[in-house]
C-alpha cells in the first residue's frame, strides 16, 4: 500500500451545505468531498467515494463467490430487439432511456439485465448437465427516475450488483434464492447496516416470491413494520382494518415501525425470460423445458449512502471500518520537525501492518484539521503533537464512539492493529 498525504488528496470539502442537499448523506457527501454532482441523479465520484465504492463491491463479491456466483460482465447499452422479445420494450415506459445510432437502430441504456443475460445464455445452455449456475456484475444502471432525488438513494446513474441465477426446477431454484439471501443478510452485517428483511407477498398464492432488504433510516421511502422475532413487512401491503399493522402474525407481540431504504431486493423470477425469449435444456430424457431464473439486485451506492444515513453526527460521518475510505488519519500538530518525522515514522509503520493510513500534512489551522477529520468520519484519528511526543505519548480518537485514550508513542500500531483486524 502507500501513505497517502491529504495536502495534495483530491478531497474538496465545503464549509457550507448545498441548498438542494435535502437529507444528511447527500449532504455529507458533497461537504466531505466524496462526490460532486455532474447533472441531475448523475454524480462523480471523488476519490474517496470511489475507495468506499469499491469496499462495499469487494464485500459483495466475497458473498456472491462464496455462494459459487460467477462474476462477468455484460454491455451498458442493449439492443431495441431484445427488450421487444421480453415484451418490455413497451412495457417499461419512460424510466427506460432509449436512443438511436447512426444507422437508426435503437437501444436502451439498461435499467437491469435480465433480457440481455437470458438472450446470452439462449445460446450456450443446452443440457441439464449446465445447470444450475449463477452469473453476477457490478456495473452501472441507468432509470431516467421521474423524481431522482436524496444524492445517492435514487440516482438515474446508479451502481447494482446484478446476479442471475439458472435452475432445472423450483426446488433448486428455491434453495438457492434462501442462500442468496442470507448472503444478503450477511452483506448488511459485515457493511455495519442495521437492516430487516422484508417478505413482499407473503405467501399470496401465485404471488410472485420475493424479499426486500431495508435499511432502517428516516430517508427512506419505505414504511416498515418489524418485529423482534425477525418478522417485517411493508405496511403498504398489509390490510388497513385488524391487526395486521400493529400485531406479529409470527409471534403476536405488538409491531414497530420505522422508515426503511430498500437497498437490496432477491426475486424468484422463474420461467418468464426463458419463455419470452427462447431459452431451454433438455432434461435426461431429451425433453424441453425452461430452466427457472432468480434474480438478486443489490444497490451498491445506495446502500453507501443508507451507511452514512444511519452513522453520522452533527459533525459529519462515522464510518464502519469495513467500508472506511482508509482507516486511520494522522494529523500533525506544530510546524516542529519531530512532529512531522514521527507522522512519517506511524504512518510507515501502520502501513507495513496492513492499516489503511492517510496523512493531514495540509498548511491548515488544527481546529479545520479536527473539524475536517470528524467530517470525513476516519474511523481512528490520531493526533500528533510537540507535548504529547514530549510526554512520550499520542492522542486516538475512535470516531463512532467519540472515546479519546492517550497511549504510550510505542502501542499506536498494536492499539490501532488490534481495534481494526477482522
Ligand atoms: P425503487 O423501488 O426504490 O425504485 P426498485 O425496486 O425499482 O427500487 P430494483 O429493480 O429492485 O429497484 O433494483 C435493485 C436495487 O438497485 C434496489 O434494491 C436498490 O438498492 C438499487 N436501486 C434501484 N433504483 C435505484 C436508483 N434510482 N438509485 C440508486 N439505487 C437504485
Ligand atoms: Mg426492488
Amino acid at each position: 500500500m502507500s501513505v497517502v498525504r491529504l495536502s495534495q488528496y483530491y478531497m474538496p470539502t465545503l464549509k457550507e451545505t448545498p441548498g438542494d442537499a435535502e437529507i444528511i448523506s447527500h449532504q455529507l457527501l458533497l461537504r466531505a468531498g466524496f462526490m460532486r454532482k455532474t447533472a441531475s441523479g448523475i454524480y462523480s465520484l471523488l476519490p474517496l467515494g470511489w475507495r468506499v465504492v469499491q469496499k462495499i463491491e469487494q464485500i459483495v463479491r466475497e458473498e456472491m463467490d462464496a455462494l459459487d456466483a460467477q462474476e462477468m460482465r455484460l454491455p451498458i447499452i442493449q439492443p431495441e430487439e431484445m427488450w421487444r422479445e421480453s415484451g418490455r420494450w413497451d412495457a417499461y415506459g419512460p424510466e427506460l432511456m432509449r436512443l438511436k445510432d447512426r444507422h437508426e437502430r435503437g437501444w436502451c441504456l439498461g435499467p437491469t439485465h435480465e433480457e440481455i443475460i437470458s438472450a446470452l445464455i439462449a445460446t450456450d445452455i443446452k443440457s441439464y448437465k449446465q445447470l444450475p449456475f449463477a452469473l453476477y456484475q457490478m456495473n452501472t444502471k441507468f432509470r431516467d427516475e421521474i423524481r431522482p432525488r436524496f444524492g445517492l438513494l435514487r440516482g438515474r446513474e446508479f451502481l447494482m450488483k446484478d446476479c442471475y441465477s439458472f435452475h432445472a426446477d423450483e426446488a433448486d431454484l428455491g434453495a438457492y434464492y434462501e442462500l442468496q439471501a442470507q448472503a444478503y443478510g450477511r452483506i448488511c452485517d459485515r457493511m455495519g447496516i442495521d437492516w430487516r428483511r422484508v417478505e413482499a407477498d407473503s405467501g399470496q398464492i401465485g404471488g410472485k416470491v420475493t424479499a426486500e432488504f431495508h435499511a432502517i433510516a428516516d430517508a427512506g421511502e419505505s414504511d416498515i413494520v418489524y418485529c423482534a422475532c425477525d418478522y417485517a413487512a411493508d405496511i403498504d401491503t398489509l390490510p388497513e382494518e385488524g391487526d395486521a399493522r400493529n400485531v406479529c402474525p409470527k409471534c403476536g407481540t405488538s409491531l414497530q415501525r420505522a422508515r426503511g431504504i430498500e437497498i437490496g431486493q432477491v426475486f424468484q423470477v422463474g420461467a418468464q425470460y426463458s419463455e419470452t425469449m427462447g431459452v431451454s435444456f433438455a432434461d435426461v430424457d431429451g425433453a424441453e423445458h425452461p430452466p427457472l431464473m432468480g434474480c438478486y439486485g443489490w444497490g451498491i451506492t445506495r446502500s453507501l449512502a443508507a451507511a452514512i444515513e444511519q452513522h453520522n453526527d452533527e459533525y459529519g460521518m462515522k464510518w464502519p471500518a469495513a467500508i472506511a475510505p482508509y482507516q486511520v488519519c494522522l494529523i500533525g500538530i506544530g510546524k516542529d520537525e519531530e512532529v512531522a518525522t514521527a507522522l512519517e515514522t506511524y504512518a510507515a509503520e501502520l502501513d507495513q501492518a496492513g492499516i489503511e493510513v492517510v496523512i493531514d500534512d495540509r498548511n491548515e489551522r488544527p481546529g479545520t484539521k479536527f473539524a475536517d477529520a470528524d467530517l470525513v468520519g476516519w474511523p481512528y484519528q490520531v493526533v500528533v503533537g510537540s507535548r504529547g511526543l514530549k510526554n512520550g505519548t499520542v492522542e486516538v480518537k475512535e470516531r463512532m464512539s467519540g472515546e479519546k485514550v492517550e497511549l504510550p508513542l510505542a502501542d499506536v500500531v498494536a492499539y490501532l492493529g488490534e481495534k481494526l483486524k477482522g
